[in-house]
């Protein structure tokens, strides 16, 4: 009896959320809906064990002490992407050359928001996790069930990982910037920094009380019957289990009519209360898709169109001297605030010294700015010198603006360098660099922390970071003991860091994440690596003389080695990178062609490295298989004219066989 009143309450509350936040499409007025939610908490309160995780009361929110990891199921990629029109005829030549003239293609607009991954076992909402790194993200499935368009309980019982984007609309950002302005709280730059800050609270009723809605965009369907042979297929599946799917999706015959509806929403995107920042168009058959697979970061079968940047005029107020982390002094333009893309803009980049001199930019003029989607926007040129207050040129500064040594050129380089080796500016900086997102990742220790920590003394080097206790967190302003034990214990966390991250956190000169990335694959070790000769060092695809004499410099300076000595003794030591099984195709590269019957594309490619060897995606001279599967494009007629070995897809799994059978180890 009440277990049947209590369903029919669930039921009824979730269709009319579903009316209200999916279809933006409400049938009853708050006072009955309110009536019927109250009802439904009363029932749960007084049968406890009648409460499930689909009630629609369950979306109230709680406290978490912190957020955990999760490893993605299946990794979630980014997308190449792409500002002219030219590139997407030339990616969908490719396409065409392989699978036919008559390749659909599938237009959405890119939603400017935060990528999430959402789990369905049975129609039931389990788990909501951030994008993270792809690999890794977080669990914030709390503060994901407070978001009203994420159904609790779909229409049909099945099991499914969705993919979507959540965001603040437009004027829901404008509302919430208005009441903390009045507050005297702190304003966001634009939705998207909203819509990150909202879901990532560790007390979810804060999340609860923001205006979040999502997009879906796709989906990852095990054990279905009679899946989705299309992605536009599988978008209406998805609306049908309830889901929020953009109206604007488009089915294209062909790039040309993708291009259209990109040139349509250049324009049409200001009237849409969400932000976004281009078109990502997708291949429509599912099994091309799969036929075409991934790169090591995105998939091939997709790519994004950015609208162009956005230009504005604003007043430059004043030119200030920011020190980086190698200890070059770089110009930065204070300007008159002013909206660009959707943010507020006060400050913009210079470059350096020869941009001032080749712009002749002075107080008081009107600039012209501009900003690419993520950058840091930039001053383009003078537009107008009507109101220009100083009658000189900008002079170039001859002292660090932070610790006053003089600056010092370096040998074919425009930038002017801070002499200081230990400079507070370039030491911050450094320290800085160690925990970003790109090196060794501890979100939670932020600029003005570190700025603290430096201050007091607490961190001088990275080294010091895995000294600190607790207590000595507690010593900062505003840092109470519940945020001191999550700032200790991201720290902590962070010991066992992918090798390359370790790499990339060095700041080794010229050596940047993919070099690291390099390095990491072809050492496996920092031990190794350390020992490496400078003749081994250059000659790795990619290194180069000049570089392998910087890295291996940097691993021979003992200061350097002193500080991996006291890291390694602080616990910090990467796990080690598998390397390649074997050296069967070590220096050789393979391409593949056709459909394979035993495999995968993306599962080909991963053998091939797996074995030493470089899997590309073209053939020319420099190929030295290509393995042919079914129905090969125009890659086997090349490969014929070019000499190029031909290898069936049998003969390809024998070699790896016999090499199963007489493994070489890798030298
Ligand atoms: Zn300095």
């Amino acid at each position: 009896m009440v277990l049947d009143r209590i369903n029919f309450l669930k039921d009824e509350i979730n269709k009319y959320n579903y009316q209200y936040y999916v279809e933006d499409n409400p049938t009853i007025d708050d006072y009955t809906y309110d009536k019927l939610f109250a009802e439904l908490k009363h029932l749960e309160e007084e049968h406890p064990e009648l409460k499930t995780p689909d009630s629609p009361t369950q979306r109230v929110g709680s406290v978490s002490e912190k957020f955990f990891p999760y490893t993605h199921k299946h990794r979630l990629y980014s997308l190449d992407n792409t500002y002219n029109y030219e590139d997407l005829e030339i990616w969908y030549k490719k396409i065409t050359e392989e699978y036919g003239d008559d390749v659909e293609l599938v237009c959405e607009l890119k939603i400017d928001g935060l990528a999430i991954s959402l789990t369905y076992e049975n129609g039931i909402f389990t788990t909501g996790v951030t994008r993270g790194d792809g690999v890794t993200g977080e669990n914030i499935t709390p503060n994901l069930k407070t978001v009203r368009a994420i159904p609790l309980k779909l229409f049909e019982d099945v099991d499914i990982e969705v993919r979507g984007e959540i965001y603040m609309p437009k004027t829901s950002f404008e509302k919430l910037n208005k009441e903390s302005l009045e507050k005297g709280e702190k304003l966001f730059a634009n939705p998207r920094n909203a819509a990150a800050g909202s879901i990532r609270q560790l007390d979810s009723t804060i999340t609860a009380k923001r205006d979040l809605s999502i997009w879906v965009y796709a989906s990852i369907m095990e054990e279905i019957s009679n899946p989705p042979k299309t992605h536009y297929d599988s978008l209406m599946y998805l609306k049908k289990l309830g889901f929020k799917v953009n109206p604007n999706i488009k089915l294209c015959k062909n790039v040309y009519e993708a291009i259209e509806y990109c040139k349509e929403w250049e324009n049409k995107r200001f009237n849409l209360d969400y932000a976004t920042d281009g078109v990502v168009i997708k291949v429509n058959s599912l099994a091309i898709q799969n036929d075409m697979g991934f790169t090591a970061r995105a998939p091939k079968w997709a790519t994004a169109f950015k609208f162009p940047p956005e230009e504005v005029v604003t007043t430059l107020e004043d030119i200030e001297f920011g020190i980086g982390k190698t200890g070059a002094v770089t110009p930065v333009a204070i300007l008159t605030p002013v909206l660009l893309a959707g943010s507020t803009v006060s400050r913009a980049s210079l470059h350096n010294f020869d941009e001032i001199r080749r712009l002749d930019i002075r107080k008081g003029d009107k600039v012209l700015i501009k900003k690419a989607a993520e950058i840091i926007p930039k001053v383009i040129k003078v537009a107008d010198t009507e109101n220009r207050i100083s009658k000189r040129h900008y002079s170039v500064p001859q002292k660090c603006p932070v610790c006053h040594s003089p600056l010092e050129m370096r040998d074919g380089e425009v930038n002017l360098y801070c002499s200081n080796p230990d400079c507070p500016a370039i030491n911050k900086a450094r320290l800085e660099f160690w925990v970003s997102k790109d090196a060794m990742d501890i979100d939670s220790v932020g600029p003005s922390i570190i700025q603290q920590l430096y201050d007091k003394k607490l961190v001088q080097s990275p080294v010091d970071f895995y000294k600190l206790t607790i207590a000595d967190l507690m010593t900062l302003n505003l840092i109470k003991e519940k945020s001191a034990a999550n700032i200790y214990n991201a720290i902590q966390g962070s010991k066992n860091r992918p090798l390359k991250r370790l790499i990339t956190a060095l700041i080794i000169k010229n050596v940047g994440k993919e070099t690291a990335d390099i390095l990491a694959n072809e050492y496996g070790t920092l031990e190794n690596l350390m020992n490496a000769s400078e003749a081994d060092l250059a000659a790795i695809n990619g290194i180069g003389e000049k570089m392998g004499k910087d890295i291996y410099e940097f691993f021979h300076n003992e200061k350097n080695i002193k500080m991996l000595n006291d890291l390694k003794a602080q616990g910090v030591e990467p796990p080690a990178v598998e390397l390649p099984k074997s050296s069967l195709f070590k220096g050789k590269t393979l391409v593949i062609t056709g459909t394979l019957s035993n495999m995968t594309r993306d599962e080909a490619n991963e053998l091939i490295k797996k074995y030493g060897g470089k899997a590309s995606s073209s053939v020319s001279k420099n190929t030295s298989y290509l393995v042919v599967g079914l129905n090969p494009g125009s890659k086997f007629d090349k490969a014929q004219k070019l000499g190029v070995i031909i290898l069936t897809e049998d003969e390809f799994l024998e070699m790896i066989k016999s090499e199963e059978k007489f493994p070489v180890v890798p030298d």
